[in-house]
């Protein structure tokens, strides 16, 4: 029996005037599933996130599928995505500030998220946001419930924002670089959480990052965003063991290692050629050709589409012998 998907975007482009930072992205995250999506700042990555949520700037637009509980959320007004967001369907986002009221108290925030969608009284919402507080790991939920967001610390504003997010057990949480802005010691331990309570309530998870161990750690199956293209798609261990897009090659030769960062100071750690395309001068063809060390007159020319390989590339990284790999 096939699993029902948490969501499934089918062929979305957004953009702005002529531009676009998204372009012709598919992929679908099954119920319960762990999908991470990765590139460079300026991949379409963060685009593609506000689009399903429904939260484009002003003047972006999107076309396309987005298909979520029986729905094409694309086709929904405001009034409707916005009773959806924070039910069926959550994000965490990278700065917590931006998304919490700076005027009200932590706790009344969590309780107004269940008040709004759970039908319950006010008091039995703060209980519950008491409660959720508690399973986040905050201490003196009582009394932390009581501040305002600039008298907590930055893990504790982005452990108020998951429990917003998970507060209505909805069937997708996204992500997006949740503990970019976050000290690396609180990093792990906000992501542990964010682990574990995405498991436990059973949500889908879209974990949008540059961060390849994070995508490691947490999801299932991995995109890769590439100029607002996905340029390769498949389970984590297979695209990262035996990458076949060379943009995927090189994210991962980019990666610091305990085998490429030397300790006198001969670094075999590679960076890729080159920046992330800006979107009114995309290159024709592959966008990676410019970048890229295999590129050819076809890529030049000619667009690949993802193929049986799980990479939109005309000659694809080649897979190593299992006594090369090894070596
Ligand atoms: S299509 Fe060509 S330019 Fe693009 S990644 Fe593959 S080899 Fe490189």
């Amino acid at each position: 029996m096939s699993v029902p998907n948490a969501i499934e975007v089918v062929d979305l482009v957004v953009g702005v005037d002529e531009l676009s930072a998204v372009r012709g992205v598919s992929f679908a995250v099954p119920a319960r599933g762990r999908m991470g999506l990765v590139g460079e700042s300026g991949s379409g990555k963060s685009m593609t996130a506000m689009a399903l949520m429904g939260l484009l700037p002003p003047g972006w637009q999107a076309r396309g599928r987005v298909l979520h509980d029986g729905v094409d959320l694309l086709t929904l007004s405001d009034k409707a995505l916005s009773s959806r967001r924070g039910r069926t369907i959550s994000m965490v986002f990278q700065d917590p500030m931006s998304s919490l009221n700076p005027v009200r108290r932590v706790g009344d925030q969590i309780a107004d998220v269940i008040h709004r969608h759970m039908g319950v009284t006010r008091r039995a919402a703060h209980a519950q946001a008491i409660d959720l507080m508690t399973q986040m790991n905050l201490p003196r939920p009582e009394q932390l419930a009581r501040a305002f967001p600039h008298q907590i610390s930055g893990g504790q504003k982005q452990r108020i924002m998951i429990a917003m997010a998970l507060a209505c057990y909805p069937q997708l949480i996204i992500a997006d670089e949740p503990t970019t802005a976050l000290d690396v010691t609180v990093q792990k331990q906000v992501l542990r959480l964010l682990n574990a309570a995405t498991r436990e309530r059973n949500s889908a998870l879209l974990m949008i990052t540059h961060d390849l161990p994070v995508i490691a750690a947490m999801c299932d199956t991995v995109a890769v965003m590439y100029a607002g293209r996905i340029v390769e798609h498949g389970p984590v261990q297979k695209v990262f063991r035996t990458p076949r897009h060379h943009y995927t090659r090189g994210l991962l030769d980019s990666q610091p290692t305990m085998d490429n960062i030397a300790l006198d100071g001969s670094s075999r750690l590679h960076s890729i050629p080159g920046m992330v395309p800006p979107l009114h001068a995309l290159p024709s063809g592959c966008a990676f050709h410019p970048r890229c060390p295999a590129a050819t007159d076809r890529c030049r020319t000619s667009m690949p589409e993802i193929d049986a390989t799980g990479a939109a590339c005309w000659h694809p990284v080649p897979v190593a012998a299992p006594a090369e790999a090894a070596s």
